[in-house]
């Protein structure tokens, strides 16, 4: 729809509609007069009457509906909504509600959104991109749904993921609307109740693997950047050997990340460096236990390596704080059942269970990601708590009732002497008479930030050190006031800030490897140039 869309074309426009808010000029210059009730709302009017709305609905995933809604019919209200209301908002159109989402996807579908690749399409999948009505795509957003959140296998109904991200691209960092899309690349699924499900909305076959999917992959890689030369591809949700494996086939030739594998290790790495602060611990001389060995724990692990050799620790001495337990227990040289990328943390040992390698590691620092809920007990908290004054507990699987403990048994079970961190919000927990405010280990303070550097520098690659970089600028804007409360990271409230300021040092950074376009008279200024592209909803 161009500019010169009118009348009640344009209303549905849900780029352009103002819906009640165009003024009584507007409605006669575009044909509205009689189309709209009389009252001229101002934006804060139509997000207090969405609010009403919103917080009429009886449960969250009805809210979801009604924000996807608000979404189809006008973008700009949506995005104001969001932005102006991130503490409530963001849980509903990320994790947790849009795990339920996701799961109902099929069920609950109005109206087609994103983009959607089918191995039906192989070797049209360049020609499909024409059909997108966007030129300027900076970032895509993609997932096959094999592994979404801690849900397992969700096929195309994994779309909700790449959706809710991009969504916080535009919330959190001002990526435009327009410059965002979501890609399912659905390759079918094998859950098969999904495939009976006769509303199911898939490619309802077996999963295509092997080479035929690689090839699959490749094609729609290579129809991506020849269509949107300077695009991000952001890989979500994969599966953890496809994720390492499309990771380690496309990182040195393509502008890309994978957020399981570096978003969560920036954001874990940014907890556990503001962690020190009030253990006063140096970050250097720490051991850190992982209960979990998939791509979240071992995306951590490697970053946490890097980090630590940047701080003069050889690379063997940095794996050497590095211990990894996984369903079969502590991972130790010998095991004959370990993925390549445990390798490096399989230590010399005695093989021992969770319990038994707490006790012999003394761990500073406990990160759960194995989508495996109550895995930290009373037992496990306890023995934190005897190992050290401060225990650092982060209980990172997602959605909430996949978490390993609660907040409240983490504070309970410690004598409120954890610093507890989790990937879905847990609500502040009173303790000893305090309030403790957990902080979420939320991929969304990273991966906007890292995007709108990327973005903003036209850079050609995200090398590893863009998310030390990345973790480094948001510990910095922990403060004192969100240590003493309890929490690891910053109020969701200052999360444009904080993404301005990641992709600030990032595109600094990236500037010194020479991974951008900038030049060096770009950097005087930087801040002001990045904000300057950073997208404000309004009309
Ligand atoms: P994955 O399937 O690759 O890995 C899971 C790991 O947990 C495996 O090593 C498995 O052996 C281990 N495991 C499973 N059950 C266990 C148990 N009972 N005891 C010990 N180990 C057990 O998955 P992943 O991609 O690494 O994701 C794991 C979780 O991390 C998911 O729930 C995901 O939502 C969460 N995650 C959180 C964030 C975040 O909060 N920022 C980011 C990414 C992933």
């Amino acid at each position: 729809m161009g500019s010169s869309t009118r009348g009640r074309e344009l209303l549905k426009d849900p780029a352009r509609t103002k819906s009640t808010a165009f003024t009584r000029e507007e409605r006669d210059e575009l044909g509205l007069r009689g189309l709209i009730p009389y009252a001229v709302s101002t934006l804060e009017s139509q997000t207090e009457r969405v609010l009403e709305n919103l917080r009429r609905k009886e449960n969250d995933i009805e809210k979801y509906i009604f924000l996807m809604s608000l979404h189809d019919r006008n973008e700009r209200l949506f995005h104001h909504v969001v932005v102006e209301n991130i503490d409530e908002i963001l849980p509903l159109i990320y994790t947790p509600t849009v795990g339920q989402a996701c799961r109902e996807f099929a069920h609950i579908f109005r109206r087609p959104r994103g983009f959607y690749i089918t191995p039906e399409d192989k070797g049209r999948i360049r020609a499909m991109f024409d059909n997108w009505p966007e030129e300027d795509v900076r970032v895509i957003v993609v997932t096959d749904g094999q592994r979404v959140l801690g849900l397992g296998d969700l096929g195309a109904n994994g779309m909700g993921i790449p959706i809710g991200k991009l969504a916080l691209y535009t919330a959190c960092a001002g990526i435009h609307p327009r410059q965002c899309m979501p890609i399912m690349l659905d390759v079918g699924t094998n859950n098969a109740a999904l495939r009976e499900d006769p509303l199911y909305l898939g490619y309802p076959h077996e999963r295509l693997a092997g080479e035929a999917y690689l090839e699959l992959v490749d094609e729609f890689v290579a129809a991506a950047t020849d269509k949107f030369p300077d695009v991000l591809i952001q890989f979500e949700d994969f599966l953890t050997p496809n994720a390492y494996a499309l990771l380690n086939r496309f990182r040195d030739d393509v502008l890309c990340f994978n957020d399981d594998i570096q978003g969560t290790a920036a954001v874990s790495l940014a907890g556990v460096y503001a962690s020190t602060r009030a253990t006063q611990k140096n970050f250097k001389d720490l051991r850190i236990m992982f209960l979990g060995a998939g791509s979240a724990a071992t995306g951590i692990g490697d970053l946490m390596a890097y980090a630590l050799e940047a701080e003069g620790l050889t690379a063997e001495e940095a794996r050497r704080r590095l211990w990894f337990v996984d369903i079969s227990g502590l991972i130790v040289a010998g095991r004959d059942d370990l993925a390549p990328h445990n390798l490096p943390y399989a230590h010399d040992h005695p093989q021992a269970g969770f319990l038994g390698a707490l006790e012999e590691i003394r761990p500073d620092v406990l990160i759960g990601a194995t989508g495996a809920p109550g895995t930290f007990n009373e037992a496990v908290i306890k023995k934190m708590a005897e190992i050290n004054e401060t225990p650092v507990i982060f209980a990172l699987s997602n959605p909430t009732s996949r978490a390993e403990c609660t907040a409240e048994q983490a504070y309970a079970w410690s004598q409120g002497r954890a610093l507890f961190s989790s990937g879905s919000p847990f609500s502040p927990v009173v303790v000893n008479g305090q309030a403790r405010r957990p902080g979420q280990g939320n991929n969304a303070y990273i991966f906007p930030g890292i995007g709108l550097a990327a973005l903003a520098a036209r850079a050609k690659h995200l090398p590893e050190e863009a998310f030390l970089t990345a973790a480094h600028a948001l510990a910095h804007f922990v403060s004192d006031q969100d240590i003493a409360e309890g929490a690891l990271y910053p109020r969701l409230s200052q999360i444009r800030r904080v993404s301005l300021h990641i992709a600030v040092e990032t595109a600094r950074k990236l500037y010194e490897l020479g991974e951008t376009e900038l030049g060096e008279d770009d950097l005087d200024g930087l801040e002001a140039y990045i904000e300057s592209l950073m997208f404000k909803p309004g009309y």
